[in-house]
């Protein structure tokens, strides 16, 4: 479950912000999370749970993750459709050409943390 490495990576990220601003606990951190960005939103909740049990990185137990989900656009580069795609590289339903680009859907981020 690569998630548990990610969710470590975003924490320390906060974390070493929130010291820079005088912050000494977090309370909320807020995700954006696209439907193609390879992480899955459940997965990363229970990777948070786990961090926040054990009070780590400035969380405590009443400490909230909030995951907005991205949804996946891709336009054709050939002509111009745009459209829902299922996998990152995609078939235009329209002209039938390997041509869809993602132009939503990969981001992976945090968008917002509260603290005090
Ligand atoms: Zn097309």
């Amino acid at each position: 479950m690569h998630e548990m490495a990610l969710m470590g990576d975003i924490l320390q990220l906060v974390e070493r912000d929130a010291k820079a601003r005088n912050i000494k606990q977090i309370n909320k951190i807020e995700l954006v999370v696209g439907e193609l960005s390879n992480a899955l939103p459940d997965a990363l909740e229970m990777a948070f749970e786990t961090f926040r049990a054990r009070e780590l990185a400035m969380l405590t137990r009443q400490s909230q993750l909030v995951i907005r989900k991205e949804e996946a656009r891709a336009k054709c580069t050939v002509c111009g459709y745009e459209y829902h795609p299922e996998v990152r590289l995609s078939i235009c339903p329209e002209c039938g050409l390997p041509s869809g680009k993602l132009t939503a859907g990969e981001t992976f981020k945090v968008k917002l943390y509260e603290g005090n």
